[in-house]
């Protein structure tokens, strides 16, 4: 097989800790999997700026362009808090969203068996819980024009933001929420608010038009996305892909993510539209966690939510989806045997670090092809 090519970005903070553990997993794969992959390091965030002065090289820019898919740690600290906002660290993962124009974010909620008890909601709700939430990531009331704040002259200001979306942008959000849903349980659910929002009616249509162009075999639902809210919390396992827009998609991924526990467990991918000539789209993998400034250095970060990222690369860039439900299945097996990083490990309990994590994986990994 080609090898693939990875472009890893660890970025700052905590970044630069747990990318080392997903390329133990990477090495992992190259060695004992039928499959090959090429990496290449790069920078982004702050520790681009203190490189090139840029939050991102144009070298770097390209090498993901060139990539098979983006691994990319986090970005962003204190220390860069008052460099001009154009080349503040967030300005380096902007610009490879837009310029790779990735429009869909998939965010996973799954529930490890092992951490069930550490949801804020009953187990019996979360236990076994796999549900997707794809967000529309590069339009709606982010985007839209005008967006502004205008003084009225009579001591009012008034505060604008548009949302707007067209035929387009629907399509294509809907038609990866359709194929994701026919390699898992094959039912889609959009949300939007088409009883007090025009672009929520264009949405509804939309999606049931792109539904009856050759995704009929997929179950698909509409809610609307405050029902949506009260329903992820109440019974979450109803659900199987949620498609929602940007501000929507915002919101209720970071409901469904909380279902689960902590933020080092959370990984995400976005995706860009199928080449014309390969099909194959252009995509980041990343953690939903920020740098975290306060643990970095110490040994502490969670590696998981970097390595379920490139798991989610096995299933989504590269189709390997042994290999990944492979390495799901390690992460599982390594909670199960009670290994836990400090922000997941319950009181009292016996922690391990950002490495020994990593390595636990890894032999989990081996162990499973034994
Ligand atoms: P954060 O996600 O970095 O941290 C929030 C809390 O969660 C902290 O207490 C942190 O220690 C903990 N945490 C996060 N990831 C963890 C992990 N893997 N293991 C263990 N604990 C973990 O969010 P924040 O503190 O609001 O932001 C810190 C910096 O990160 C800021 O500069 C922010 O702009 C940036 N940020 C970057 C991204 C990104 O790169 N995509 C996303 C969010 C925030």
């Amino acid at each position: 097989m080609a090898s693939q090519k990875l472009l890893l970005l660890p970025g700052d903070g905590i970044g630069p800790e747990i990318m080392p553990e997903v390329k133990k997993v990477i090495s992992w794969f190259n060695e004992n999997g039928d499959m090959s992959f090429e990496t290449e390091e790069g920078l982004v965030g702050g520790s681009a700026y203190d490189a090139h002065g840029q939050s991102i090289s144009e070298e770097d820019m390209a090498k993901a362009m060139a990539a098979d898919a983006v691994i990319f740690g986090a970005v962003g600290g204190p220390k860069w808090d008052d460099v001009p906002y154009e080349v503040r660290p967030e300005a380096g993962l902007l610009r490879l969203r837009k310029d790779m124009q990735l429009f869909a974010n998939l965010r996973p909620a799954i529930c490890y068996p092992a951490l069930a008890d550490a949801s804020s909601l009953k187990k019996d709700i979360i236990e076994g819980l796999d549900i997707l939430i794809v967000r529309e990531l590069t339009g709606g009331v982010y985007f839209g024009e005008p967006k502004e704040i205008t003084d009225l002259g009579n001591g009012q200001k008034r505060g604008v933001d548009t949302q707007v979306y067209d035929t387009y942008e629907i399509e294509r959000i809907s038609k990866v929420a359709f194929e994701l849903a026919r390699t898992r349980n094959n039912k889609v659910t959009s949300m939007e608010k088409r009883n007090v929002m025009k672009s929520g009616v264009l949405w509804n249509e939309v999606v049931t038009q792109t539904h009856g162009n050759g995704y009929q075999d997929v179950e698909l639902e509409h809610m609307l996305a405050d029902a949506g809210g009260m329903q992820l919390v109440r019974w979450p396992k109803q659900f199987d892909v949620i498609v929602t827009d940007n501000l929507f998609g915002d919101m209720l991924s970071d409901v469904a993510a909380m279902l689960t526990g902590s933020l080092g467990m959370l990984p995400s991918a976005s995706l860009g539209a199928p080449d014309e000539a390969t099909g194959k789209r252009k995509a980041l993998y990343e953690p939903v966690h920020g740098s975290a400034p306060d643990i970095a250095g110490t040994g502490a970060a969670n590696p998981i939510a970097m390595i379920a990222s490139f798991g989610m690369a096995l299933r989504y860039s590269f189709e390997e989806v042994e290999a990944a439900d492979k390495l799901d299945k390690a992460i599982a097996v390594a909670l199960d045997k009670g290994l836990r990083t400090k922000d997941i490990a319950g009181e009292g309990q016996a922690t391990v670090s950002t490495s020994e994590m990593g390595d636990a994986i890894v032999a989990e990994l081996s162990a499973l092809s034994a």
